[in-house]
């Protein structure tokens, strides 16, 4: 079945290479959406030709329609316009590549609307996974992860009846840049040593959190919700290579891997062809040159950003929301030169601290937690 994509977030590095394999494979798309990127989605735009586009920004979506003019595509901004194209009837798969807390009400959205939602967006699952995953039962909507790990993980349950089976889930971590370094050492590094991913080419705010890596934390958050599995059952393991994407563990001791050269196209195709495979361009890894694969146990002490999002799960609540927004707001601030690399985490601890949890949250107090997590992270 050829499915027709609605993709949120085509600017960024995960849309730009979704429109690649949509390409490929010949996908139609029904909507393109991003931030402000006038330029590249009016190049997308008329590659594509999408019924709809849309740009957060009021000021640059005018500036998209009068370039357009003439086309047959409307332009539409802001949440309402994402949320059009999160749940319009021409397109069965919606990709969430935007990046953060903006992509939460698409989802849900999508979700509701009985979607494939193709989720490359790990904020949401984290402040809101109760929500999201609920609203697709409902919805009877399908979330297939565009995460590497977590569809690394997906395909290595395909076939897996009964969840008991599984005793754990390891999500393998590359360990970022500063792999190897202390907490002390970690003091005064740049933005420019943050942004040196050692394997994969990705966005500032997902590199960061690579280099933090609560990246890791928060796809720990990810997976349990995907999978319905409690914190026990999901390690970490640092695999600095990133040829193995993530494994499952069974009760009777078998692991299952899923391997590959670290390329955020394959994570892409599966989600758009799933169950099915689709044939690649791009080189597949090459066993006999690829490098001995290692193993280590994560250095929490050096990266408390782990520790935090773990430590935010056993709270509970809305603990998971305080954290991210916390997140996103220092990693910006890191980002923008006005703290350190190590003042990320005690920014998001100081907001774990003073933000008051709520129980059994709805969308409200998780959007309010996110508020009061950013500005407690902006005063300090
Ligand atoms: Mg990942």
């Amino acid at each position: 079945m050829k499915r027709t994509i609605s993709l949120l977030g085509s600017t960024g590095s995960i849309g730009r290479q979704t429109l690649e394999v949509a390409r490929q494979l010949g996908l139609p798309v029904a909507a393109l959406a991003a931030k402000n990127s006038v330029d590249l989605l009016e190049q997308q735009a008329r590659e594509f030709l999408p019924e709809l586009v849309v740009l957060y920004e009021m000021d640059a979506a005018m500036e998209l329609a009068q370039r357009l003019s003439g086309l047959p595509i409307r332009v539409a901004y802001g949440m309402e316009g994402l949320l059009e194209a999160a749940s319009m009837d021409e397109a069965d798969t919606v990709v969430i590549a935007v990046v953060g807390m903006v992509g939460l009400r698409p989802t849900l959205a999508a979700a509701g609307k009985g979607k494939r939602v193709a989720l490359a967006n790990k904020e949401t699952l984290v402040c809101a996974g109760d929500l999201v995953m609920e609203r697709a039962r409902r919805g009877r909507a399908e979330i297939v992860p565009m995460d590497s790990e977590h569809s690394a993980i997906f395909q290595c349950l395909q076939g897996c009846k009964d969840k008991d089976e599984v005793k754990r889930l390891w999500l393998t971590c590359s360990g970022g840049p500063f792999f190897g370094k202390t907490f002390a050492q970690l003091e005064h590094v740049t933005r420019e040593e943050a942004l040196r991913h050692p394997n994969w080419t990705m966005g500032a705010k997902i590199t960061v959190d690579s280099a933090t890596l609560m990246n890791k934390g928060l796809e720990v958050i990810e997976a349990m919700h995907l999978f319905s599995l409690p914190l026990e059952q999901v390690s970490v393991v640092i695999h600095r290579q990133s040829i193995i994407h993530s494994l499952v563990e069974f009760r009777d001791g078998a692991l299952l891997a899923q391997m590959g050269a670290p390329d955020m196209r394959m994570p892409i195709r599966y989600a758009l062809t799933y169950p099915g495979r689709a044939p690649s361009p791009e080189k597949p890894l090459d066993l006999l040159s690829c490098p001995s694969l290692t193993f280590a146990p994560p250095d929490t002490e050096a990266f408390p950003c782990l520790g935090l999002a773990m430590e935010a799960v056993r709270t509970g609540g809305t603990a998971c929301a305080i954290l991210n927004g916390a997140n996103e707001a220092a990693v910006e601030r890191f980002l923008a030169g006005e703290i350190g690399f190590n003042d990320i985490p005690r920014q998001v601890e100081g907001a774990l601290n003073s933000v008051e949890v709520k129980w059994n949250p709805d969308l409200a107090d998780i959007l309010e937690a996110d508020r009061e997590a950013r500005c407690v992270v902006k005063r300090l």
